[in-house]
């Protein structure tokens, strides 16, 4: 089939890549450029932590699993997948109970989690300078880190070896009907496809609306925690940072380059301030003195992005055909880092006609009886 991918994020690359693989014809639109939206500037720590229902953490886990099969499948001797583990640490005195519900939690989805003393998490880390009331922390030996920039530039050399193109051009409508997809560009041409998949995260949502098609994605222009991070990335440095951390205080992950990606919760809500450069300012001081803390020296901040998320209104993916002739196809996702390989594969799957059901609570038609929205104080450890 022909085929395009509107957006060259880490979903619509995958995806394409699957595609191609499969021996379509496939054609990718972007409107900038390849990693331009929020594929390049994500924690991208790969988790089903804490993610509910059963179905969504389900996906989550195999996302994980997909990640490895892709990685060791392409063997193209780059890593990008980081399979380094994920320690979480609550440092109130509401730790027990952190603990105990997370444990619960995990082991209801038989996901794998243990608790960890402190001597042990010195051992595991022992870059980091622990508070002396740290007793310890929670263990999950699936997780890990993916190198965002490598899988971009793996996906994009897999898709030019195929001969598949990434044209630089703005998607503004898409007309289906029982014979294909008609595709609109902003120079006011217009292609046909026989399917047309729609990947263009938190714009995802304005396209839909504009071909008359519903795929409820949060609105960037008002910043709240659920929209929009503060993420901060550090200078070069030699600390020797081997899981990610996740904690009340701060998420810090090590990067193939020496960096470290950084969120902190308690600035969080500064991102309703905006982005100016003396609120990035003040808030990579702070970055600062968190890792500071943490490791007992100086690491320096590189600088702070304010980064936009395509967050769908009700927090979990949406997947799958918004036509009723099954012509144009969606996929947009807030964990896009962890669902990027396994969204990939299924896309390709349900355009094969094998329709999967681990999607089917995350369908499209969902929202026909309208709109639930997620909670606003959405939690950034649960990314
Ligand atoms: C701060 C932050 C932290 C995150 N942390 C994690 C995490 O820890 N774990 C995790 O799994 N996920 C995480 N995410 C989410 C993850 O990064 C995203 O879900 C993922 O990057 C979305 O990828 P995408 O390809 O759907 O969208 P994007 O990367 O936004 O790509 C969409 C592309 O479409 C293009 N486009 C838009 N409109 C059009 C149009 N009309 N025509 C043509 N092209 C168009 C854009 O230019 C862009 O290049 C985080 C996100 C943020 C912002």
């Amino acid at each position: 089939m022909k085929i395009c991918v509107i957006g060259a994020g880490v979903l619509g690359l995958s995806i394409a890549h699957e595609l191609s693989a499969d021996g379509h014809d496939v054609t990718v639109v972007e409107r900038e450029h390849p990693f331009a939206g929020a594929s390049h500037r994500s924690f991208a720590w790969i988790n089903a932590n804490s993610k509910f229902p059963s179905s969504y953490h389900r996906i989550n886990a195999e996302g994980i699993e997909a990640h490895l099969a892709l990685q060791e499948r392409l063997s193209t001797g780059r890593r990008w997948m980081h399979r380094s583990g994920c320690l979480l640490v609550d440092h109130s005195e509401e730790r027990p109970a952190t603990y105990a519900r997370r444990i619960e939690e995990a082991e209801a989805e038989g996901y794998p989690v243990r608790r960890v003393d402190a001597d042990e998490l010195r051992r595991l880390e022992p870059a980091a300078v622990w508070p002396g009331d740290v007793d310890g922390a929670l263990l999950y030996s699936s997780e890990g880190y993916l190198d965002n920039d490598i899988f971009g530039e793996v996906l994009q050399a897999e898709l030019a070896r195929r001969g598949v193109e990434i044209e630089i051009a703005e998607a503004v409508r898409i007309d289906s009907d029982e014979s294909g997809a008609v595709l609109h560009l902003a120079d006011g041409s217009s292609r046909s496809f026989d399917r047309v998949v729609v990947a263009a995260g938190a714009a995802s949502g304005a396209l839909a609306e504009a071909s008359g098609f519903r795929i409820p994605v949060a609105d960037l222009s008002q910043a709240t925690v659920r929209t929009h991070s503060l993420l901060g990335l550090t200078r070069p440095t030699d600390v020797d940072l081997r899981h990610v951390l996740i904690s009340d205080r701060f998420n810090v992950r090590p990067r193939h380059d020496g960096r470290l990606w950084v969120q902190v919760p308690e600035v969080e809500p500064r991102v309703a301030e905006g982005e100016s450069p003396e609120l990035l300012a003040e808030v990579a001081e702070v970055m600062a003195g968190e890792l500071e803390r943490l490791f007992g020296r100086p690491v320096e901040m590189e600088k702070v992005i304010f980064s936009g998320r395509s967050f769908p209104e009700d927090g979990h993916s949406i997947i799958g055909f918004v036509d009723e002739g099954e012509k144009v196809y969606c996929a947009v996702t807030h964990s896009g880092m962890t669902l990027a390989a396994l969204f990939g594969a299924l896309t390709a799957q349900e355009l094969r006609g094998e329709e999967s059901a681990l999607l089917a609570d995350f369908r499209p038609s969902r929202f026909d009886g309208g709109v639930a929205r997620a909670d606003d104080s959405y939690f950034i450890g649960k990314q």
